[in-house]
């Protein structure tokens, strides 16, 4: 027995080496890879433009501390503000802290505490962020919890009217909970909570960790809602493999985090910088969002021309190359067998195959995972 926490459920594959959408395991066996480490390599493993970056970053120097300038930071927080609604960027290592950094602004901010947040949702797993995440079977044993953020139901505007009180700060959600079963959020929802928001003093935040960097066709999730968020938190796509997270706010809490109030070591680290800065040349271009869009566009045909008609699948949606294949029951087998044929998929809760391929994707590999998972799915 390996000494290691067993903290993960996992399939009886061990990884050897990995490259674009192929993952090769230790008997040499190859895999198209749907799941892209899910939805971190975005550009597919070792992206040749990504990996020149990082090998140059690494002849040059690893680490320096945030007490210097770091000038790589600061191209990579141009592309995101370049590319989305906010102004300023704090760089962390990991969705979960990128969200903690969010929930922390919005305490500094407004001296409130609490934060709505929708059931079903997930922000990640540490003590505030699994506080702040929707799910019980998150959070059983880890109590008592942070107590301050109450939960709605996701597309439900009456709820969030009906849970903002004094002491509300913010409201933070996905714009497609990914975890919680690829569930696409409404467009009048967001756009009354934004709303909501502007009216009561509230932050809004949007938590794009699955969602950011090109995955839904567009540089962010929320760009196909007109909405304009206070927070933007990414991480996952940002590095394309090397951690790095992010959280980009609005000009107007700038001076909420001042030098000392918040930190963190390895954030904004050079190697994760040099991989999100290559990672952000590509993906921010349009013809790249635009060549997603297409294959989107193609790989929602597909699974709706070879499984919209099967009696297991109830519903087939998600935006850009995040899709959730809704089945009538457990989906653990089809996702297994699927792994022995050599696609590797994952499940968002018990019932929803979810496909994050690589952005990168070709046509030809959407052909034969579609076929892969039709041809499972009826012998299942
Ligand atoms: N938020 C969302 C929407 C996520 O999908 C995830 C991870 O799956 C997280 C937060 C947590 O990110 P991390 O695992 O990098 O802490």
């Amino acid at each position: 027995m390996p000494a290691l926490f067993n903290t993960y459920n996992r399939f009886d594959l061990s990884v050897a080496e990995a490259e674009g959408t192929k993952v090769t395991d230790m008997n040499g066996k190859t895999y198209l890879d749907f799941g892209s480490g899910i939805g971190v390599n975005n550009l597919g493993h070792r992206h040749l433009t990504v990996q020149e970056a990082v090998q140059d970053q690494l002849d040059k120097y690893w680490h320096v501390s945030n007490l210097y300038h770091i000038p790589l930071q600061e191209d990579v927080a141009q592309a995101l503000v370049n590319n989305s609604a906010g102004d300023y960027v704090f760089f962390c290592n990991s969705g979960a802290e990128a969200n903690e950094a969010a929930i922390k602004l919005a305490r500094k901010a407004t001296g409130k505490t609490k934060i709505i947040t929708c059931k079903q949702s997930f922000h990640g797993r540490t003590i505030a962020t699994m506080s702040a995440t929707g799910q019980e079977k998150i959070q059983t044993g880890f109590g008592p919890l942070l107590p301050s953020f109450e939960y709605v139901s996701f597309n439900d505007i009456q709820a969030v009217k009906n849970a903002i009180d004094a002491d509300t700060g913010a409201v933070m959600l996905e714009v497609i909970q990914g975890e919680g079963g690829v569930i696409v959020g409404d467009p009048t929802f967001l756009k009354e909570v934004e709303q909501l928001c502007k009216d009561n003093d509230l932050l809004f935040i949007i938590d794009e960790i699955q969602t950011g960097i090109g995955r839904t066709a567009k540089p962010f999730g929320y760009q196909h809602y007109g909405i304009s968020p206070d927070v933007i938190t990414v991480a996952k796509g940002l590095g394309n493999g090397l951690p790095v997270g992010a959280m980009i706010a609005k000009a107007k809490y700038y001076d909420v985090l001042g030098p000392g109030s918040h930190g963190t070591t390895f954030g904004g680290n050079p190697l994760a910088m040099a991989a999100a800065k290559a990672v952000l040349e590509i993906v921010f271009q349009d013809e790249f969002i635009e060549a997603v869009k297409n294959k989107a566009t193609y790989l929602r045909e597909q699974l709706q021309s070879k499984l919209g008609e099967l009696p297991f699948v109830s519903e087939i949606r998600g935006k850009g190359l995040m899709i959730g294949i809704e089945c009538k029951d457990d989906v653990s087998t089809v996702v297994s067998s699927l792994m022995e044929k050599g696609l590797l998929v994952l499940n968002a809760g018990p019932n929803v195959i979810r496909l994050l391929p690589p952005l990168v994707v070709t046509e030809k590999e959407i052909d034969l995972a579609v076929q892969l998972i039709a041809e499972t799915i009826q012998e299942n």
